[in-house]
């Protein structure tokens, strides 16, 4: 399966990983050549930078004209498969190679050779006088046993100056020594045994396994309704992968990453696999990297960005809750990590299993085609029963002004509490308030960089953009017409629903899951954490409640405003609000053997076809029928869209450049593909840049990217102008 890299005597082309990309450049081999793929160090200026050995260098060039290669890093190279990955994964996402490959080399300290490299560790000694920063210093090394950090890594997780850290090494109760070499990870073993599987997920966990054993490439979509024991079956996925010598690689939406599901691993394989998330350590991120480049991690666990490590043989890719929109990045690369793992899987012949209770539409359409292999999980795992499901239809609730919770949803909280057991109070916003606005002249309160609402955080005593992430105080006075005390926040977030909760049930000990009340993934863990083990009675969350969590004593879901993701103009509206109300309301009654769970809707328009689709439990009907909706106007995943962004600081330089690119749309056309807009961006200004949007629309079969190339390539753009391209955009 593995082809050997090439080889390259005396010049190599080296694409060149700084900081600001500056692209390929030839350079000299080193004495005794180099390979494609070998990492290596190259001057560039002045200045020494990381470099990748990309392809052959170009002949007709001056040899003593070329500056040479300053040393190589790693002379164990990239495999193949992965740069011809990366490759193609540039001209997918029409991104430089450069800063494709940058997203496979975001490891610490890569340009450091090992020997120069120095970590603290735990000291002999105690110090002399305990401080508290001094007392933090020690506890982030206790929580982290067995870590190794830089000096400065340490002083920033224990937010203390490096001075203290210092301190505490020259009284030697820590010691800087030369870094270790970073460890290979204990081996999983899949020969240990799985649990006795149910009838559904033994057929289904022996078709994966029987695909993983012939090898090659195959993508399945595994669905199965919250609860069914998917993980379980995947997992023997991951057995036989690990049994022929492969690697694997689980990726989980970055906040799924849970302490639960690392243990599932040891419980099943007898040791922990390799996490890759934002919480690790920078001493972990590089241990990990390169490891994965040796073969020397079995199995990683990881956020969208895992999909770049440079592993050295991957056999398996799996996406859990592959509908979820974090796989999606839309950010210096725009690339969608579950359409990536199909990809490399493809390239180097591995299996993909695309797990979820919700599918997409796109993997729903693939699957009915036959594109993928489907498997069915139809029940939940064991004597759990799915939830009831019912609407409380606002229109006919007494509901008491200034207050969000009907009498019908918190008579069935009171129920709950009674008995002992945990209800969810679903709100898909963040905050107090998402409106501020003056009862003396109607001013709503906005962002003065962005055109959003100033939404109202309580806990932080502050104002918010939720676009730019500026923040304000709460004035007194409003500030277009000056007048004291009549501002006023307008409608619910989950802080305030929050507010409801500990007035109505005073005695109810309760929880808020909303992603900025929390400073790190690991304190966010924590929470839910103790969530599972009881500690709470009433959460209130927002879409982070939806992802994953076991919840044993949970019974009832009650979402707030099932109404909230059915307006607006976005296509995909529709197909959000049903993935993300039936992830909440899976939430419920997950516990073996108790009485089913209860999910209640708050809605206004109980007879909408989502809510319908929701109550009926009529998943498949649904997608069809959204299905049809897009065929008949041929969009995604029928047609073919990209989105462009343009952003200028200066809106009048913005359209005349975005007329522009409007009137010389024709090899566009020539393609086959029609452009729509420009348009105000669906946020028209964020952090002062104003915002406008265009679609490439196309047929499926339309060479999408290399048409929007032709079209780009010869049009300047003005200074400070930024144009990104978005593939296969989330929202259209
Ligand atoms: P899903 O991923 O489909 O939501 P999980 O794999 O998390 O479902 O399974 C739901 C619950 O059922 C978990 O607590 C899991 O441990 C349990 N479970 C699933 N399959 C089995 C099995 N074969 N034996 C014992 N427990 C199981
Ligand atoms: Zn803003």
């Amino acid at each position: 399966m593995q082809q050997p890299p090439a080889f390259f005597p005396d010049r190599a082309r080296i694409a060149v990983l700084t900081c600001e990309p500056v692209g390929v450049l030839d350079y000299l081999a080193p004495e005794g050549g180099v390979r494609q793929g070998a990492l290596v160090l190259v001057p560039l200026g002045p200045r020494r930078v990381l470099g990748l050995v990309w392809g052959p260098g170009a002949g007709d060039f001056d040899l003593t004209r070329l500056r040479p290669v300053a040393r190589v890093l790693d002379a164990q190279p990239f495999a193949p498969q992965f740069l011809d990955f990366l490759t193609r994964a540039a001209d997918y996402t029409l991104t430089p190679p450069p800063l494709m490959l940058r997203m496979a080399t975001r490891a610490p300290d890569l340009d450091q050779p090992p020997a120069a490299r120095r970590v603290i560790v735990p000291g002999a000694a105690r110090p002399f006088r305990m401080t508290e920063a001094r007392q933090r210093v020690l506890d982030v090394i206790a929580d982290h046993a067995g870590a190794s950090f830089g000096s400065a890594e340490l002083a920033q997780l224990a937010g203390v100056g490096s001075s203290v850290v210092k301190g505490l090494v020259a009284q030697g109760a820590l010691a800087e020594i030369a870094a270790p070499r970073d460890l290979p990870y204990p081996r999983l073993d899949p020969g240990l045994p799985g649990k006795p599987l149910a009838d559904d997920q033994r057929a289904a966990a022996d078709r994966l396994r029987a695909a993983v054993a012939r090898g090659g490439y195959g993508t399945t979509l595994l669905r199965g309704v919250t609860g069914s024991g998917k993980t379980e079956v995947y997992l023997e996925a991951v057995a036989a992968s690990l049994a022929q010598g492969r690697q694997a690689l689980v990726l989980l939406p970055e906040i799924a990453l849970s302490a639960e599901f690392l243990d599932r691993v040891e419980a099943r394989f007898g040791a922990r696999p390799g996490e890759w998330h934002s919480g690790i350590t920078r001493t972990e991120r590089r241990r990990l990297w390169h490891m994965a480049a040796r073969g020397e991690v079995g199995l990683v666990v990881g956020a969208r960005s895992a999909l770049f490590l440079p592993f050295r043989d991957l056999g398996l890719i799996v996406v859990d809750e592959e509908h979820d929109g974090s796989y999606k990045q839309e950010d210096v690369v725009y690339y969608s990590a579950r359409d990536m793992a199909v990809l490399r899987a493809s390239i180097c012949g591995a299996q993909v299993v695309l797990a979820s209770a919700t599918p997409s539409l796109e993997s729903w359409v693939n699957a009915a085609s036959g594109k993928y292999a489907r498997l069915d999980l139809r029940s939940r795992y064991g004597e759990a029963e799915l939830p009831d499901m019912a609407a409380i239809d606002l229109r006919a609730e007494d509901m008491p002004s200034g207050l969000w919770i009907s009498p019908t949803l918190a008579q069935a909280v009171t129920a709950r509490l009674a008995r002992g057991e945990q209800a969810l109070l679903f709100l898909n916003r963040r905050g107090f308030a998402p409106v501020t606005v003056c009862r003396a002249c109607g001013e709503q309160i906005g962002c003065h960089q962005c055109d959003a609402r100033m939404v109202e955080h309580r806990f932080q005593n502050r104002l918010v953009c939720h676009q730019c992430g500026e923040t304000g105080p709460i004035p007194t006075a409003c500030p277009a017409c000056k007048v004291e005390g009549r501002l006023a926040p307008i409608g619910p977030g989950v802080e305030r629903i929050a507010e409801e909760v500990a007035a109505r049930f005073p005695d109810a000990r309760a929880t808020i899951l909303s992603s900025d009340l929390f400073h790190s993934a690991r304190a966010l863990k924590e929470t839910i954490a103790r969530i599972a083990g009881g500690e709470t009675d009433i959460i209130i969350g927002t879409q982070i409640v939806a992802k994953g969590h076991n919840f044993p004593n949970l019974t009832l879901v009650g979402v707030i405003d099932a109404d909230l993701g059915l307006q607006g103009a976005d296509m995909r509206a529709a197909e959000r609000s049903f993935q993300l109300m039936r992830q909440v309301a899976g939430r419920a009654g997950r516990q073996s053997g108790a009485a089913p769970g209860l999910a209640l809707l708050q809605t206004h328009q109980p007879d909408h076809p989502v809510i319908r689709a929701i109550l009926s439990g009529q998943d498949e009907a649904f997608w069809d029928a959204e299905a049809a909706a897009r065929q008949s106007v041929g969009m995604p995943p029928f047609g073919r869209l990209a989105g462009v962004i343009l952003s200028h600081p200066d809106l009048a330089v913005l359209a005349d450049f975005a007329r522009l690119l409007a009137d010389s749309a024709a090899p566009l056309r020539q393609a086959g593909a029609e452009l729509w807009g420009p348009a105000p961006a669906p946020i028209a200004r964020i952090r002062g840049r104003h915002r406008m949007r265009m679609l490439v629309h196309a047929p499926r079969q339309a060479p999408i990217q290399a048409a929007i190339a032709d079209w780009l390539a010869p049009l300047k753009p003005p200074a400070n102008l930024r144009l990104s391209v978005d593939i296969d955009p989330q929202s259209f």
